[in-house]
């Protein structure tokens, strides 16, 4: 029986993973729960999985989730000590983060400093801290297991390989919503367009980052981290079927792949049991004859800018990547209210850092300081 903390359960991930757990019951018991303020739909997962702890980022939600829950035995924390401590709970094994954005990297710190394995869908605490977060994770003993979709098949590559003969990583890329279109085409692009993803659906900020590519220069990162290996050996190849997770070739030119139907619960499925495998309930298997055929492009950076800066910030290190970051998260947000225009996004994230002189292996407080600046900047700016 394993233990699971699951931040961010009522988002696209975190939903897919009660569900996952729903149908394993002897496998898995959901210790602890964590959002930022859905509290109607935390509600119901604490009734359904009687975990012992919750926390809700918002403090006057957790306060009415306290008042509506009295019925329970459970404790119900606020904000960010709420985070950190359903992430390090004791009676956990193994904590999921699957909150979007860099506020993931305390509580996945808290848990690593816990010993709890990590199962990673989080990647912003990657990007922005991977530097901190792998060598903590090495000194601790404790496992960082990928649920993003392309790391986790390079992970299932990689399986019984030594990874000092990897010679390339192939992460492929759908190319989002709109592969094929060039800048002039994406002058006029509205939220609701963007939010229409061709193979995937997931909450809005990664949806966002798909159509403009910045979420496969987040993965880039990501994988570099996850997977010691220098950005310049990590190609993105966009393959709009989203058949082919990811691969990795490796130095005797075999190249390994994970195939499958896009559904994020096998990922996620595969890093809460690991090493073992166990049927997908309700999964779909791949229909090879049905395909026919898979297509291969080089990305477009000319027009996703984003993912061309994401190589840049990775160029200059340090500091760079968490301004790359939290430009984007800033910049999304401000593109779902409608403030700013689809094409601002890279535009913000350039901006953002051009005015930044890195910083080396900044600390956590340096990377929150960068955060900070990188807002303020953007808020005098846009
Ligand atoms: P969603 O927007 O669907 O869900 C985000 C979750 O985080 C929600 O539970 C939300 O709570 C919670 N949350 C937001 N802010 C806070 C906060 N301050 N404190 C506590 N909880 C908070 O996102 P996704 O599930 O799509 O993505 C989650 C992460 O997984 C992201 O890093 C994303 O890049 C990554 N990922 C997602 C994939 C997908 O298919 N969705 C695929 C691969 C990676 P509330 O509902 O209350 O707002
Ligand atoms: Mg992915």
């Amino acid at each position: 029986m394993k233990h699971i903390a699951l931040l961010g359960s009522t988002g696209s991930i975190g939903t897919q993973t009660l569900d996952v757990a729903s149908h394993y019951p002897d496998d898995f018991q959901v210790v602890g729960l964590a959002a930022g303020s859905n509290i109607k739909k935390l509600e119901e997962q604490i009734r359904c999985f009687k975990p012992k702890m919750a926390a809700v980022w918002d403090k006057d939600k957790a306060k009415q989730l306290k008042e509506n829950v009295s019925d329970m035995d459970i404790q119900i924390l606020d904000g960010m000590e709420g985070l950190c401590a359903v992430a390090a709970m004791e009676e956990a094994d193994i904590t999921l983060t699957a909150v979007v954005g860099m506020i993931g990297i305390r509580p996945t710190i808290a848990a690593i400093q816990a010993g709890k394995d990590i199962a990673l869908a989080n990647k912003e605490t990657l990007v922005t801290a991977g530097h901190i977060i792998m060598p903590l994770a090495r000194e601790k003993g404790v496992r960082i297991l990928p649920v993003d979709s392309e790391h986790s098949a390079i992970f299932q590559s990689l399986n019984g390989e030594d990874r000092g003969s990897i010679h390339k990583i192939l992460l492929t890329a759908s190319g989002g919503p709109f592969r094929g279109r060039k800048r002039k085409d994406l002058e006029s692009i509205q939220v609701e367009d963007a939010l229409k993803h061709p193979n995937w659906v997931m909450g809005h900020k990664i949806t966002i980052d798909s159509a403009t590519m910045v979420n496969k220069g987040l993965e880039v990162m990501e994988a570099r981290w996850l997977f010691d290996v220098e950005p310049e050996r990590i190609q993105v190849v966009v393959h709009p079927e989203s058949v082919i997770h990811s691969m990795v070739e490796f130095e005797d030119t075999a190249v390994i792949g994970q195939l499958g139907t896009p559904d994020m619960r096998l990922p996620i499925q595969y890093a809460l049991f690991y090493p073992d495998r166990k049927p997908l309930i309700g999964g779909a298997r791949l229909d090879l004859f049905a395909l026919a055929s898979l297509h291969f492009e080089k990305p477009d950076l000319e027009t996703f800018t984003g993912l061309k800066l994401a190589y840049e910030a990775m160029a200059q290190g340090g500091s760079m990547t968490t301004v790359f970051n939290a430009a984007n998260e800033r910049a999304v947000a401000k593109f779902l209210d409608r403030k700013i225009r689809f094409l601002d996004i890279p535009e913000i994230i350039g901006e953002s850092m051009a005015v930044h002189t890195p910083v080396a292996s900044p600390s956590v407080e340096e990377i929150l300081s960068v955060e900070k600046t990188t807002y303020e900047f953007i808020e005098s700016r846009w």
